[in-house]
């Protein structure tokens, strides 16, 4: 299946109005965003996606069922309106669904198990039970086109009764299906956190980051960013560079005849007067040519993907430019979310892991602290030698002189003497 994708801006636009059971209207998604979000999902945020499925099963079987033509032309709108919920769950569902929807129309359509759409959709998922095997007919057989108009008929085409018993070995098909679309997601999903990994490890590397981005492609492949899993017995350096995207210019504007018989100045004019322009849309087949056309603008526009260095999620570093991805280096080492049930952000314990490390850190720290312990003991077992008003004196300069020596552990030794010399002033063991 096709499905035609622009580029505006930030954003990746997928382009659909209702053809091969895609969303009837525009779906927007930022480039990057929606692509970490699905890659740091946990497997059990598929569960709400299987139950979109399941529900969007079950509204094609029972308009698949039902004889009222107004019924059916409800459902067939409030398909629309599901599978938009499945974009909006993760836009990578898109070649998903659409599959599954086509799947249950002609299984009922043909009476037949209908994988063999499953294969010419070149997804790889494989069918393990036999009874579900691509029916050799069907397997060499060309499908309609998929317009919107032709879809309809396939929604509204009449079929034969269906009894309880058939209607429950459908169901149970169409679950399979279901089952099997979503594990091959959640393996897309396992892989391109892979892929982004390994990109957050260069991403911010400023030689990286200088490289063309002819040069960029060809490291991030060579580091198999784009054939992860893939074997592929072609060198790895022509896997990525090979994949054509295949680009087609779109005019929403027909001339008229009249128009078209017009002088080339005239046409010109009309050109500027209509504001006519046509849209590069590119031609994506599948879900992985989705998620490796976003890659390479990822890539190409230098993002910066980070890994937290607490929770270890992957993160698009916070910005104050209006445009996050005209951005440049960027060291924010935590992200921003929730850990565990600290009721603390990781950006908050990276801080405070940050003041602890200092603290460990610092060698001047650790002696004004056995200095201070020493000279509380010393008050504590001396209250009359050593009194409260003295200790205080003494802790207070002691702490200007600590701060005089920070950030100058090389000048320990010093530090010591002089602490040492001013702990004399206020107190002297008698050897
Ligand atoms: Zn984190």
């Amino acid at each position: 299946m096709i499905s035609n994708f622009t580029l505006k801006g930030n954003k990746i636009i997928l382009k659909n109005t209702g053809e091969y059971f895609g969303a009837l209207g525009d779906f927007e998604y930022n480039i990057g965003d929606k692509l970490y979000e699905f890659a740091i999902m946990e497997n059990k945020e598929f569960d709400k996606l299987k139950a979109i499925y399941s529900q969007l099963i079950r509204l094609v079987c029972y308009a698949k069922e039902i004889d009222s033509k107004e019924e059916k032309l409800d459902c067939f709108f409030k398909m629309f309106q599901i599978v938009r919920a499945c974009l909006n769950f993760s836009p990578y569902t898109h070649f998903y669904t659409q599959i599954l929807i086509d799947i249950i129309v002609k299984t009922y359509n043909t009476k037949t198990f209908r994988t063999d759409l499953l294969f010419k959709s070149q997804i790889g998922v494989l069918i393990e039970d036999s009874k579900y095997y691509p029916d050799e007919i069907y397997r060499d057989l060309e499908e309609d086109e998929y317009t919107p108009e032709i879809l309809f008929i396939k929604w509204n085409e009449e079929i034969e009764k269906i009894s309880k018993k058939k209607h429950t070995e459908y169901m149970k098909f169409f679950e399979t299906i279901r089952d099997l679309l979503i594990e091959n997601l959640i393996e897309k999903k396992t892989d391109l956190k892979d892929r982004l990994e390994l990109i957050s490890k260069y991403s911010n590397n400023s030689l990286v980051r200088n490289l063309s981005v002819p040069e960029k492609i060809f490291l991030y492949d060579a580091k198999r960013v784009f054939d992860l899993n893939y074997f592929n017995t072609k060198p790895a350096h022509a896997l990525f560079l090979d994949t054509k995207f295949k680009i087609k210019y779109v005019c929403d504007t027909i001339f008229s005849p009249q128009e078209r018989k017009l002088d080339v100045d005239k046409i010109v004019d009309i050109i500027k007067e209509k504001n006519i322009v046509a849209e590069e849309v590119y031609e994506l087949e599948n879900a992985e040519e989705q998620i490796r056309f976003e890659l390479f603008k990822v890539i190409q526009n230098n993002f910066v993907i980070n890994k937290c260095e607490n929770c270890g999620r992957l993160f698009i570093p916070a910005t104050t430019s209006n445009n996050p991805y005209q951005k440049g280096r960027n060291d924010q080492k935590y992200c921003n979310n929730p850990y565990l049930n600290t009721g603390k952000t990781c950006k908050e314990i990276g801080a405070l892991n940050k003041q602890k490390e200092k603290a460990q850190e610092s060698r001047i720290q650790a002696e004004f602290n056995r200095e201070y312990k020493r000279m509380h003991g010393l008050h504590y077992n001396h209250q009359k030698a050593f009194k409260e008003k003295k200790f205080k004196e003494w802790s207070k300069k002691a702490r200007e002189l600590r701060d005089s020596f920070k950030d100058k552990d090389d000048q320990l030794d010093e530090f010591k003497i002089e602490l040492q010399k001013l702990s004399n002033m206020y107190y002297i063991i008698d050897k």
